[in-house]
C-alpha cells in the first residue's frame, strides 16, 4: 500500500469566522488541495467547502450558534474525510501579532502561547480567536504539531525609527511601537517580484493590499521598511469599517465631551468608520463604486485622498519609487480604485493604460504604461501558501 502523502492545514480564525486550506506538502511549493470556511459562529453557522477549482464539494447550514472550537472540529473532520491518500502533518495558523519576540514563525509550545496572550489586546478583534482556535487543538489533537505565522513578522526588518512613536522611550517597552501587519500577504508578493520585475525585487515598491482590511508597505530589497498600519490594525488607510489614521485627541475629546466610554469609541474607530460610515450605505467597495449616492462617491473620494498622501508618506519614508502593486480584493478587483489612485499619483510620474487596467484577467499583471516612470503592477495575493510554506519548513527542520 502506497504510504501517505503529508498534508497541511491552514487556519484563519476570525471573531465569528474560520476560514481553511489544505495544501498538499512535499519538496516543491505547497499545493492547494481544497479550502472554505465556516461563517456565522455566532447567529446561524454556514460551512462550504470548494476544491481549488473552485467547485463546491460539500455546503452545511446550522440553525444553533457553535463555538469556535465546535468549529475547528468540524473542520478537521471533513478535512480527514475528504483527504483521502494523505496524512495531516501540521497545522499553521494566522496569528496577528508575534511581537518582538517571534520575526518569524514559529512551532506552538506554552511559552509561545503565554507571549501570544500577552499581546492579544492589542488586537481584541482577532488574536484571542487565534489563540482560541491553537488551545482548542491542543486539548482534542495534542500530538498534532501547530504553528503561528504571524501578520507582524514581516515587519521585524524596518529600521528603529520606523517603529517608533514620538511617546517617551518607556513606552516602547510597553509594547507601544509600529508593529504593522498584512505581513503574510506582503512576504507573497515579495516573493514573487524577483520572477516578475527584478527592478521592483532590488528597488523601492510600495505594495498596497486593499482589502476590508487595507494597508501600504513600502518594500527596499524586497524588505519592509515601512508600514502604513502601526501599533494596531487601525492605523494608516482608511478601510471597509476601519477609520485609519486620526488625531490622537478625538478619542480624549469624544470621552471628555460627549462621555463616549472606551468600548462605544473601540466600536466607532473598528466598526462603524472608514467606507461604512463616511458613505452610511456599505463598507463594500463594490456598493459603493454602483451606487449614486453622493456620499458613496465621498467615501471612495476619501479612500483614495488617504491612499495617495499615505503613499507620499511612504516613498518619503523609503526614499523613492520605483513601483506600486496593488493586491487584495479592492487592488485586485477594482480598476476604477486602480485609475483614481494611479491618477492621483501622476505627479510622481505613474500612468498606466487604461485598457490593461480594466482587463478582467485575474492573473499577475504590469498595468503601467512603458512611458511610465514607476511601474504598476496587480498581483493577487495568497498568504495561505506563506503560512503553508513556513509550517512546512518548519516541519521539515523540526523547528
Ligand atoms: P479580506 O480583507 O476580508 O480578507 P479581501 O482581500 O477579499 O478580504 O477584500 C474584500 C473587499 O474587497 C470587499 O469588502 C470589497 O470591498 C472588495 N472587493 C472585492 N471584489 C471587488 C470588486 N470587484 N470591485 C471592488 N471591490 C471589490
Amino acid at each position: 500500500m502506497n504510504q501517505p502523502l503529508p498534508a497541511l492545514l491552514c487556519l484563519n480564525a476570525g471573531s465569528s469566522s474560520v476560514k481553511f486550506s489544505l495544501y498538499r506538502a512535499g519538496n516543491d511549493a505547497p499545493e492547494l488541495l481544497f479550502g472554505g470556511q465556516i461563517e456565522g459562529l455566532l447567529t446561524q453557522p454556514h460551512f462550504k467547502a470548494k476544491d481549488a477549482q473552485g467547485n463546491t464539494l460539500s455546503e452545511q447550514h446550522w440553525d444553533q450558534p457553535q463555538r469556535r472550537a465546535e468549529a475547528v472540529e468540524t473542520i478537521l473532520d471533513f478535512v480527514k474525510a475528504e483527504a483521502k491518500g494523505y496524512k495531516l502533518a501540521a497545522v499553521g495558523h494566522r496569528v496577528v501579532l508575534g511581537g518582538t519576540e517571534y520575526p518569524h514563525s514559529v512551532i506552538v509550545d506554552d511559552a509561545v502561547l503565554e507571549t501570544l496572550e500577552h499581546y492579544a489586546p492589542i488586537v481584541p478583534s482577532h488574536q484571542p480567536a487565534e489563540i482560541e482556535a491553537i488551545r482548542s487543538l491542543q486539548i482534542s489533537h495534542p500530538d498534532l504539531k501547530q504553528v503561528a505565522c504571524f501578520d507582524s513578522a514581516f515587519h521585524r526588518t524596518k529600521s528603529e525609527i520606523a517603529d517608533l512613536y514620538a511617546l517617551p522611550l518607556s513606552y516602547r517597552d510597553k509594547g507601544i511601537r509600529r508593529w504593522g501587519f498584512h505581513g503574510l500577504s506582503y512576504d507573497y508578493i515579495s516573493t514573487q517580484l524577483p520572477k516578475l520585475s527584478p527592478r521592483l525585487a532590488t528597488g523601492k515598491t510600495v505594495v498596497m493590499h486593499l482589502g476590508s482590511g487595507a494597508s501600504l508597505c513600502g518594500l527596499v530589497n524586497g524588505q519592509s521598511a515601512y508600514t502604513s498600519m502601526g501599533f494596531s490594525p487601525l492605523d494608516g488607510l482608511m478601510m471597509g469599517t476601519r477609520c485609519g489614521s486620526l488625531d490622537p485627541m478625538i478619542p480624549l475629546y469624544l470621552m471628555n465631551q460627549y462621555k463616549m466610554t472606551p468600548a462605544a469609541i473601540e466600536k466607532l474607530l473598528i466598526k462603524e468608520s472608514g467606507l461604512c460610515g463616511v458613505s452610511g450605505i456599505s463598507n463594500d467597495m463594490r456598493d459603493l463604486e454602483s451606487s449614486t449616492d453622493s456620499q458613496a462617491q465621498l467615501a471612495i473620494d476619501l479612500f483614495v485622498y488617504m491612499l495617495a498622501q499615505q503613499t507620499g508618506t511612504a516613498m518619503a519614508s523609503i526614499q523613492g519609487l520605483d513601483g506600486i502593486v496593488f493586491t487584495a480584493g479592492i487592488g485586485e478587483r477594482s480598476p476604477v480604485i486602480r485609475a483614481k489612485a494611479c491618477a492621483a499619483l501622476s505627479w510622481a510620474g505613474v500612468a498606466i493604460d487604461p485598457t490593461i487596467n480594466e482587463s478582467k484577467r485575474h492573473e499577475a499583471r504590469r498595468i503601467s504604461t512603458d512611458q511610465s516612470k514607476v511601474e504598476v503592477w496587480v498581483i493577487p495575493t495568497d498568504e495561505e501558501s506563506v503560512i503553508a510554506r513556513d509550517t512546512w519548513k518548519l516541519c521539515a527542520t523540526g523547528g
